[in-house]
C-alpha cells in the first residue's frame, strides 16, 4: 500500500462505476437534517483536485469531483441550510452551514464555457456506482496547501499508478472544450 494518501475512495484502487448510474442524492454528512440534494444525470468528467478550494474529507489531498448539468440538480431536504461559500468565485460552491460539506458548485456568470453546468462529490451519493475518476486535476495546487514541493514526484507517481494521470490545470479535453467555446465566442472558428 502506498503511503502517499490521495483521497480515501481511491487509494486502495479506483473502483469502476455502473454503466446504469443515472443520479441519485447527494447528501451531507450532519446526523440531524441532513441537506440532500438530488441529481437527476449521470456524472461526467469524474476527476480528483488539488485545488484549495474543492471540498475535501478529513485527511485528503485532493477532492473528488464530476460535473453535472446544473438543471438536473435540486435541493430536496434542509436547504435552508445550504451557503455559498464564496460568492466572488466562479464557482458557486453551495456547502452545509453546519458540516461544511459542498453539496453542488453552480457556474452561472453569463458565457463562461461552464456555464449551465455544476460541480459536485460523487463520493456524497446515497447510492453507489458513480462513474469513477479518470484524471487529476490541479495537481500542482497541494503545494498551496501546504504540501512540500519535493513531495510532487511522489505524488504524481502515485497518481500515475492509480491511472488517474495528473494535470495541473484541467486534462486536455477540458482544456480543449474552453479554448473551442472562446474561439467560437471570439469569431477564430464558426460556431
Ligand atoms: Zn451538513
Ligand atoms: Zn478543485
Amino acid at each position: 500500500m502506498s503511503e502517499v494518501k490521495i483521497h480515501p475512495l481511491v487509494d486502495d484502487g479506483v473502483m469502476p462505476g455502473a454503466a446504469d448510474f443515472a443520479g441519485g442524492a447527494l447528501r451531507c454528512l450532519c446526523v440531524e437534517r441532513p441537506v440532500e440534494v438530488q441529481v437527476s444525470s449521470p456524472v461526467a468528467h469524474a476527476h480528483v483536485c488539488g485545488c484549495t478550494k474543492c471540498w475535501k474529507p478529513e485527511g485528503a489531498l485532493f477532492a473528488l469531483v464530476a460535473i453535472v448539468p446544473s438543471d438536473r440538480v435540486q435541493a430536496t431536504h434542509n436547504a435552508d441550510k445550504l451557503r455559498v461559500v464564496d460568492p466572488a468565485a466562479l464557482i458557486e460552491r453551495h456547502a452545509c452551514a453546519d458540516c461544511g460539506v459542498h453539496l453542488y458548485g453552480a457556474v452561472e456568470k453569463p458565457s463562461h464555457p461552464f456555464t449551465g453546468l455544476s460541480f459536485v462529490h460523487p463520493e456524497r451519493f446515497v447510492q453507489p456506482g458513480a462513474a469513477a475518476p479518470t484524471f487529476a486535476a490541479f495537481v500542482s495546487s497541494v503545494i498551496e496547501q501546504g504540501v512540500h514541493p519535493e513531495r510532487m514526484g511522489g505524488i504524481r507517481a502515485r497518481l500515475r499508478a492509480l491511472r488517474l494521470p495528473p494535470y495541473d490545470c484541467l486534462n486536455p479535453p477540458l482544456m480543449d472544450y474552453i479554448a473551442t467555446f472562446m474561439a467560437k465566442t471570439n469569431g477564430v472558428l464558426p460556431v
